[in-house]
């Protein structure tokens, strides 16, 4: 056995085992999160709030978004260009923001409550300056950085979400390996869709390794999956002063400084999600193979009868 060999072996072992490592550390933070209290599906989920008194009101657009300001960062003139039309929009937060400066299993309880509800109350700011009023904003309550734990929760969450709003549009992030919680949402959202026959679901780009937070033409990342056409969205000075404006209410983010970032948005292609995510996510692929199976347990389970929405 040549020594190359024995080489492409040995590193081939040291990154199994840190892959196995990392799966194991998952379980153990998660068991962190319970024991702590932060995270207990589905009463106990930090900073949670879910639409309670207007379900019956038509939804004419459902934002699914990772965390609060990507709604603004990527589709801030897109929906302000719906409220003008007078239409419905609700706005879904996946994650409860709380990962800045250490995530919230690591850090004291109090200290993740308070940045949980900082976030949403910057988001409730910048909604309403397009008019979202707050009983439309809602937060799954699921970790910053934290969603590939719980993909199962969130697959039956946004379910039962789309089914209760019964919306005419839904808007999700594409799945471009910019951040774990974006793909993840972009994953589950787009798989719950296929499951149930839902087509009309539109992607935005936001940042991934080509293209930085804040860039002012976006483009989706070059694909040989989703041949939709993009719609580049050309802001204008009125509505980047707008974008601005929401974005700075996003303070805690400090993301003020990236108003000029551009719009895009395309039909996703619901059929192919699989093949995405495998393509772009930057999770390793033994872990995405259990994440996938997760999500397919639970898709299987819908009775026939919902799956025509
Ligand atoms: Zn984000």
């Amino acid at each position: 056995m040549s020594f190359l060999i024995l080489k492409n072996r040995l590193v081939k072992k040291i990154l199994i085992n840190i892959i196995e490592f990392s799966a194991k550390n998952e379980k153990r933070i998660k068991n962190v999160e319970y024991v702590r209290g932060l995270y207990r599906y589905p009463k106990k989920m930090l900073g949670r709030k879910l639409p309670t008194k207007n379900l019956n009101d038509k939804t004419d657009v459902l934002v699914f978004a990772a965390h609060p300001d990507d709604d603004v960062l990527g589709l801030g003139t897109t929906l302000y260009r719906h409220s003008l039309k007078n239409d419905s929009t609700r706005v879904v937060f996946v994650t409860n923001g709380s990962g800045r400066d250490g995530e919230s299993w690591n850090i004291r309880f109090r200290e993740s409550k308070r940045k949980t509800i900082t976030r949403y109350q910057e988001a409730l700011n910048a909604l309403s300056l397009i008019n979202i009023p707050d009983t439309n904003i809602y937060c799954l309550g699921y970790p910053d950085g934290g969603t590939q734990r719980y993909v199962k929760n969130m697959a039956a969450d946004i379910l039962k979400l789309i089914q209760e709003l019964n919306p005419r549009r839904i808007y999700v992030h594409c799945i471009e390996g910019g951040h774990i919680d974006h793909d993840l949402t972009s994953f589950v959202v787009k798989s719950v869709c296929y499951s149930i026959g839902y087509s009309n679901i539109f992607e935005w780009t936001e940042y991934n390794p080509e293209q930085p937070l804040g860039a002012h033409k976006v483009k989706f990342l070059p694909t040989y999956i989703n041949k939709s056409k993009t719609v580049t969205i050309e802001i204008s000075e009125k509505e980047r002063e707008l974008k601005r404006q929401m974005l700075a209410c996003h303070e805690s983010q400090d993301v003020e400084q990236f108003y000029l970032q551009g719009e895009a948005i395309r039909k996703a292609k619901t059929s192919q999600v699989e093949k995405e995510v495998f393509e772009y996510c930057q999770i390793p692929e033994t872990k995405l193979k259990t994440i996938i199976n997760e999500i397919r347990e639970v898709l299987v389970e819908i009775p026939s009868k919902v799956k025509a929405v």
